[in-house]
């Protein structure tokens, strides 16, 4: 007989690089699965959720602890999953266990939630203090509470030094408790009894109410419900609607109950509503219909094809076709859109034809919400009526329970909010889906009307299929763009505020003829900054290396970096003199403007700050699409995929800021902004017009904006790329190394670049302060490694993780945080 494996080794949510082994107790011989959670302990007194990874006998050097409890009998992490994971943990330079953090929804992950109780043998030998006294009071009254409870008592952030010298001096214990948080919400369903199988057992149960009348009645009705006559009745109807409608009490339900007429069961519920798929596919046109065609062609032998469709071009019904066949196929979807608050257009348009096939997943949702939908992937079964099967999920909907994709749809695919930025892993979903779908040999549709420079140069080169759709739905035109020319308007002394003569007269020509108008400003809040008169002084933030921006509306001063505020100064800090003046402008001041301007029409403000609730956001954008605000000012936010149909003009205020901004990707970011908020302009019917106020009217990339050529912008500037070898001709790596003190940032950041170079040479550059050298206290540089595409991250992780091991084991560097970004955008 085979002897039973007995040891596993497991994933522990920690950015370290290794599994860790433990045995497996005798109770659970048999039970544990790859795939499965268990809790273990670590260290002295702390408890952590691991993923089994692999189950084998073979015997590490060190004493290994057993595992202390088996959560699950079932996997909740399939095969496919954890090589995701490992591709995502060796291609960005980061742990598994950092993976599987970003991966589970917090539930899933149970927290070891640490109880005091008060220590009844204690025998009190010296003084405490107040604080350590009401502590303790409020532990004893408790009898056991959480630090987190303690913590709320003493209203600090950490009720610990408290905690940790009542331990001390023995006057509480830990008692270590693990909690399953997740609990699915279940609702009370009656159903007939099963005893009660057949007519004749039915009409015998009938006669045996005779006496009673509410309890005929009741049964009645509840067949009634149930529509237990029909060729297709129900299983079983909520307690709660019966008994609203049965107008008894509950009494009468409990006697049916007790003569085993009926029974009662316990249902999980689905949060969300069952939509019941309710309009028909619009037929596509003929330059959907022939590009649908080339896709399926390409899909023959490329495993990703590039949708670049011009906006409105109806790129979303091409998408609906393909996954409306996967979904019959029997197979899953995943369509990922870069945010998931700009999608509830989309999802209208998705449940009207697909129903509650389609599903949203998101990190706005509560924690309980995102289980029920990671329960409902998991619990897919090909060839029957699958919830979920479609997908609809900001980036990290690729670490849900797949078993069977078809198909991934990344929309927008050019948008760098598929990038997660912090913590590690520091991942781009669009570029793990491709990965993602070749576990699942299925398919990547990539679209946007202005694509990436790594998707287009894939497409061109040919790794991946390229599909262009060039014609805006019903023929529409895109729009006219033409330059106002800030400059020159400026010299003439012709600017009202901040808007040309021509953007004003359009504008006032849209209002007056009954549209809507999308104004586009990249910069929030009032003014970027504020500045003395007589001395220049400019204020800064206290932790950050960034100038405040002032906020009207509030009356004072921000940092967008971390969030400090501060009151707005009645004079310089620095000379005294009252004669300070706001610079530059955001688009709380052109939303001030103009109301002056146009005084009685209403003006919606799209940015970070009417963002912040997700009602807000919706709020702004419902008012828009009903017409009732006619203006709409806003940030980036505006240029995403937003479908109206009223708007006939749009106006870029300032392009120059965008074309400046200090970065080898300036050029390509500056040309999908523009072509996008452009693309919001004249969708639907007559030709929209776009306005681009610039100080530099014949830079080439507004000339290509112009003339609605990506093609041309792209090969102009990708052999620039090639020349200073840029991505995507060559793969960079950031090393961000940060410390509250100046100079051992400093130091660290060169010991790092010096150890770095003896394995990597020239492709090291820097360290160098970061463009914003202080963020929240910390100053940070910068260390950029550019690599060959042949050298693969993985290859260069072992390189670059022992480099900073090394520097981190230097005197005084145990402080210094250093944090790796692979493909930096
Ligand atoms: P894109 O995603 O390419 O910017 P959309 O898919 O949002 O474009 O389509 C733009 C508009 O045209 C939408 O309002 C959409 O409903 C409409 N539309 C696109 N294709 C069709 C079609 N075949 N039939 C009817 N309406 C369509
Ligand atoms: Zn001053
Ligand atoms: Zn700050």
């Amino acid at each position: 007989m085979e002897t039973m494996p007995t040891y596993i080794d497991l994933v522990l949510p920690l950015p370290v690089n290794q599994n860790f082994t433990y045995h497996i107790p005798d109770k659970y011989i048999g039970k544990v699965q790859v795939g499965s959670r268990v809790v273990v302990p670590f260290g002295n007194r702390k408890f952590y959720t691991g993923l089994i990874k692999n189950i084998h006998h073979n015997q590490p050097e060190y004493e290994t602890k057993p595992i202390e409890i088996l959560l699950d009998e079932e996997p909740v992490v399939n095969p496919s999953m954890f090589k995701l994971w490992e591709w995502i943990a060796g291609y960005y330079l980061s742990s598994e266990g950092e993976v599987m953090k970003a991966a589970l929804p917090s539930a899933l992950k149970l927290e070891s939630q640490t109880n005091i109780m008060p220590d009844t043998e204690w025998e009190q030998t010296e003084k405490l203090s107040p604080t350590e006294e009401t502590v303790l009071q409020f532990i004893v009254d408790q009898q056991k509470c959480s630090i987190q409870q303690i913590n709320s008592l003493t209203k600090k952030a950490n009720a610990y030094p408290y905690i940790q010298s009542l331990l001390k001096k023995g006057a509480v214990i830990i008692e270590e408790k693990i909690t399953e948080r997740y609990r699915p919400k279940t609702i009370t369903h009656v159903k007939v009894n099963s005893r009660l199988a057949n007519e004749t057992q039915m009409q015998a149960a009938f006669d045996q109410l005779k006496k009673s009348d509410k309890q005929t009645e009741l049964l009645m009705l509840l067949l009634n419900q149930l529509h237990y006559y029909s060729n297709k009745p129900l299983e079983s109807v909520s307690k709660k609607e019966l008994m609203n409608k049965a107008g008894c009490t509950e009494a009468v339900l409990k006697s049916l109950e007790k003569k085993d007429f009926i029974e009662t069961v316990e249902l999980t519920t689905d949060r969300l509503q069952n939509i019941e798929a309710s309009k028909k596919n619009n037929p596509l046109n003929q330059y959907q219909e022939k590009a649908l065609n080339e896709i399926y062609a390409h899909f023959e032998n490329k495993n990703v094809v590039l949708l670049n469709g011009v906006t409105a071009s109806g790129k979303t019904e091409i998408y609906l076709r393909l996954a409306q066949e996967q979904l019959k196929a029997g197979k899953q979807v995943l369509y990922l859109l870069p945010e998931i608050a700009l999608t509830s257009q989309i999802i209208e348009r998705l449940t009207n034809i697909l129903g509650s096939t389609a599903g949203v997943y998101h990190s706005k949702f509560s924690d309980a919400e995102r289980v029920e939908i990671w329960n409902k992937v998991a619990a897919f079964l090909p060839g029957t009526n699958n919830q979920y099967q479609l997908i609809l999920g900001a980036r990290s909907a690729l670490f849900l329970p797949f078993s069977n994709l078809g198909l991934i749809i990344v929309d927008e695919e050019h948008e760098s909010s598929f990038k997660q930025f912090d913590p590690a892993p520091r991942y781009n979903a669009r570029d793990c889906a491709v990965v993602l779908a070749g576990l699942h040999n299925a398919k990547v549709l990539m679209g946007t009307a202005t694509p990436s420079f790594e998707s287009y140069l894939n497409a061109s080169s040919g790794k991946y299929g390229l599909v262009n759709l060039s014609k805006r739905h019903n023929n529409v035109l895109l729009p006219e763009i033409v330059v106002a020319d800030l400059s020159d308007a400026h010299k003439r002394k012709l600017m009202k505020s901040h808007f040309t003569p021509l953007l004003f007269t359009e504008m006032e020509m849209a209002l007056a003829a009954n549209e809507q108008i999308i104004l586009f400003q990249n910069r929030r809040g009032f003014s970027p900054f504020i500045q003395c008169r007589s001395c220049g002084y400019i204020p800064k933030c206290m932790h950050c290396d960034v100038s405040l921006t002032y906020h009207k509306y509030f009356n004072n001063l921000q940092c967008h970096y971390c969030g400090y505020t501060t009151q707005l100064p009645g004079s310089c800090s620095q000379c005294g003199s009252a004669d300070v003046q706001t610079k530059g402008f955001g688009t709380e001041k052109v939303e001030d403007e103009l109301k002056i301007f146009f005084p009685g029409v209403k003006i919606g403000r799209l940015d970070f700050d009417a963002s912040r609730t997700k009602q807000g956001f919706q709020k702004v954008i419902g008012e828009f699409t009903e017409g009732k605000t006619r203006i709409l000012v806003g940030t980036q936010m505006v240029t995403k995929g937003l479908d109206f149909e009223n708007v006939s003009l749009v106006g870029i205020l300032n392009a120059d800021n965008l074309m400046n901004y200090p970065d080898f990707r300036s050029y390509e970011k500056a040309y999908q902004l523009m072509a996008q908020v452009s693309g919001r302009a004249g969708r639907k019917s007559k030709q929209g017009k776009v306005i681009i106020q610039t100080s530099q009217p014949n830079h080439p990339v507004i000339k290509h904006v112009i003339a609605h050529n990506y093609d041309i912008f792209f090969n102009q500037f990708i052999s620039e790329r090639k020349l200073f070898r840029y991505p995507p001709w060559y793969r960079l790596i950031y090393l961000t190394i940060k410390h509250k003190n100046k100079e051992r940032a400093q130091a660290a950041a060169g010991q790092l670049a010096k150890q770095l170079r003896t394995q990597l040479g020239e492709r090291v550059m820097g360290p160098e302060f970061h463009l914003i050298s202080r963020l929240q206290q910390y100053y940070q540089l910068m260390i950029r490694i550019k690599l060959e595409k042949n050298i693969s991250p993985p290859k260069a992780k072992t390189t670059i993780i022992n480099a900073i091991e090394t520097i981190k084991a230097f005197e005084n560097n145990s402080s210094v945080i250093v944090s790796i970004d692979v493909d930096p955008y």
